[in-house]
């Protein structure tokens, strides 16, 4: 148990696709500067879960509360504007803009109307632009390539252009990030460096909840483990305890 109220709840939360209960009926927190995974075997329903958080699908059971206040039927840009922010399981960073464009555009499209705004740049005063910019200036601080800010995105390396696109969440300074296989292409040197990147962030104050397929990754970062399966909860604790669940042994092995 860790000490104080989750940062955030869900109870009862579901979705149906048709027949497919792609998330069913799951009730769980996060506690607050801490890391919780979700895990569970591919089309468990992990991806989805961050769907429902973010805004990005509506439930059709459930509610979710952030930091006390229900945010159940709020559409994306709100939940940002709550302090929700996420990465996508496939990298959405564009490679021929310069590093410190995609955080902006990170910034721009989480607090503005969208994405043709933020990349056309009507109608905006300039101190919306500085305030752009030193929203992303913090936000590729914080990942480390403030000294890459006039690169351009693409000519990173695999591990650079996941930091960019980490940044893009972290420029609406989110209290919340949600990380969708963040690891996913990495070699285990990158791997290691994303992870102590993961815990520099919680150590300043973030709250981090990551979807991963594979346990082993998990195992030394996370605090806290949520393990799906068919879309439904079938064990939350450490990762001690879940490792030793027969329920979990049994989703991994059994499929
Ligand atoms: P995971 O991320 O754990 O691999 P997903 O959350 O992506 O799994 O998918 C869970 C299940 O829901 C899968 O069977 C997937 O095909 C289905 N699903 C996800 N999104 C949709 C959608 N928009 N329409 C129909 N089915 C979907
Ligand atoms: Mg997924």
């Amino acid at each position: 148990e860790h000490p104080g109220t989750p940062l955030l709840e869900v109870e009862g939360l579901g979705i149906r696709f048709g027949g497919l209960h792609a998330v069913r009926d799951v009730t769980a927190s996060l506690p607050p500067e801490r890391i919780t995974a979700i895990i569970g075997p591919n089309g468990a329903g992990k991806s989805t879960f961050f769907n429902l958080i973010s805004g990005f699908y509506a439930p059709t059971s459930g509610r979710i509360r952030f930091q006390g206040e229900d945010i159940t039927r709020l559409k994306t840009h709100q939940v940002v504007g709550r302090g929700i922010a996420r990465t996508f399981q496939t990298t959405t960073i564009y490679k021929e803009l310069s590093v410190l464009d995609n955080a902006m555009i990170g910034h721009r499209v989480r607090t503005r109307s969208g994405l043709w705004d933020a990349l056309l740049r009507t109608g905006r005063e300039q101190r919306d632009e500085r305030e752009s910019r030193d929203g992303a200036m913090r936000a590729l601080e914080r990942v480390g390539l403030a000294g890459q800010a006039g690169r351009p995105a693409g000519a990173l390396t695999q591990e650079g252009q996941k930091r960019v696109g980490i940044a893009m969440a972290l420029s609406s300074d989110p209290r919340l990030l949600l990380l969708d296989e963040p690891a996913a292409g990495m070699n285990p040197e990158e791997t290691v460096n994303l992870m102590g990147l993961i815990r520099e962030l919680v150590g300043g104050g973030l709250t981090v909840a990551l979807v991963e397929h594979k346990m082993s990754l998990v195992m030394g970062l996370a605090d806290e483990i949520v393990v799906l399966h068919h879309g439904q909860k079938i064990a939350q604790g450490t990762p001690g305890e879940v490792s030793r669940d027969p329920a979990v042994i049994e989703a991994y092995l059994g499929g």
